[in-house]
């Protein structure tokens, strides 16, 4: 695959594709009724960790590795004890910091927790989205709020960081829902909280419902009160915000994510799974059984690469320095550029700081509070 510095890799992607039943907000690689090639995809993924670490020549010193889906809960025990085997074989784990698996919590026993735990697995990020039953389903996730409470008794407590993932804007849910709800989950013995705004994706069955108004949605401005209130609310119950999206009491800040932000090179396994080598970032093939079908053949999965310009880098290093709320350096935002867009980059940097979306201390450039929903529009701006 030519994957440029793979011995300096120092994070891993591992993605499990299956899914009880597809969401229909989805815009992720995820199958549903294809767990009859649970196997099939194991001896592919294992094949392709062990191409990436003769590529590397070396046993790779990780930090992080994020289990993620998909559903990863739905991976029986004896493959993923089968996968950590070659894991632990083929890459270096003496300095692990981090090891996230996701979790539905309506498929997982709780034998399952105490094989996890003794994986190395620190981390879950549970799958929760919201705590309304009816709007769940009707969203196609068959999951029980109930489940979500039994799993917080039985997890809590049994890894060093537990995380939630909740989805704002979710249609008939009102303002005084969503604030009880928030109530309930800071009681949670959980330490990291991200909150994501519904995305319609074009082709997700939510996305026809949306187009036919079979499904309102609230009102724009409405969520980001809404954001704006819950960034205040988790404040007060110790979640800092440390990205647009994410909130974690102190030290539990997902190092794996952080990784992606400060754009550390890192290795993607699976089906669909993304990659970054300090150079180019790369996607495999999209399609379960061309992925397998691929590793079995010792074809190349690899569906897509691209090389970054110049162009690109400054985009990323401004859009990822807005997102985590790190900000940027104004040289990363000029590296390459004529007198002209210098001067056209100085023009917006005057107009946005005027409208109070930016603010700059010293060298560098972030985001304001005022401007946390609107934060890709913002890098969109800054990158002339
Ligand atoms: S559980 Fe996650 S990956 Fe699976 S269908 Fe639902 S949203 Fe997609």
């Amino acid at each position: 695959m030519a994957f440029k510095n793979a011995d300096l890799v120092r994070s891993l992607y591992i993605h499990w594709p299956f899914c009880p039943y597809k969401c229909s907000f989805c815009p992720f690689v995820a199958f549903s009724k294809f767990d009859r090639f649970m196997v099939d995809y194991q001896q592919a993924l294992l094949k392709e960790m062990d191409d990436f670490s003769v590529e590397s020549g070396t046993r790779n010193k990780l930090k992080t590795i994020y289990i993620g889906g998909g559903t990863p809960s739905t991976w029986p025990d004896d493959l993923l004890l089968e996968m950590f085997n070659k894991l632990n074989d083929k890459f270096n784990l003496e300095v692990i910091e981090e090891i996230t698996i996701e979790a539905n919590p309506g498929t997982v026993r709780y034998e399952q927790l105490a094989l996890w735990q003794k994986l190395g697995i620190t981390r879950i990020s549970v799958g929760v989205q919201s705590l309304n039953d009816e709007v769940l389903e009707k969203l196609t996730r068959y999951q029980k709020v109930s489940d979500v409470r039994q799993f917080m008794k039985w997890a809590g407590g049994m890894f060093r960081s537990l995380s939630i993932d909740l989805i704002l804007g979710l249609p008939e849910i009102s303002d005084d829902e969503w604030k009880r709800q928030l109530e309930e989950i800071v009681t949670w013995p959980i330490q990291h909280i991200s909150v994501y705004f519904l995305s319609i994706h074009e082709g997700t069955a939510l996305y026809f419902k949306v187009k036919r108004d079979a499904v309102l949605l609230p009102a724009d401005d409405e969520t980001v009160d809404l954001y704006h209130w819950t960034i205040e609310f988790l404040k007060i119950h110790g979640f800092m915000q440390y990205e647009i999206s994410s909130f974690a009491k102190l030290g539990h800040e997902s190092k794996h994510n952080r990784a992606y932000w400060s754009r550390d090179l890192y290795k993607g396994l699976g089906v669909g799974a993304w990659s970054y080598d300090g150079e180019a970032r790369f996607q495999n093939e999209k399609k379960l059984m061309t992925y397998i079908e691929a590793q079995k053949n010792n074809e190349t999965c690899l569906a897509y690469k691209e090389l970054l310009t110049a162009e690109n880098v400054r985009f990323e290093k401004v859009m990822l320095g807005l997102r985590s709320l790190q900000g940027f350096w104004i040289e990363d935002a000029l590296e390459g550029l004529s007198d002209a867009k210098r001067t056209e980059f100085f023009e917006k940097v005057g107009m946005l700081k005027d409208q109070s979306f930016i603010k700059q201390v010293g060298d560098r450039i972030y985001l304001t509070t005022a401007a946390l929903a609107i934060e890709n529009e913002v890098a969109v701006a800054l990158t002339v």
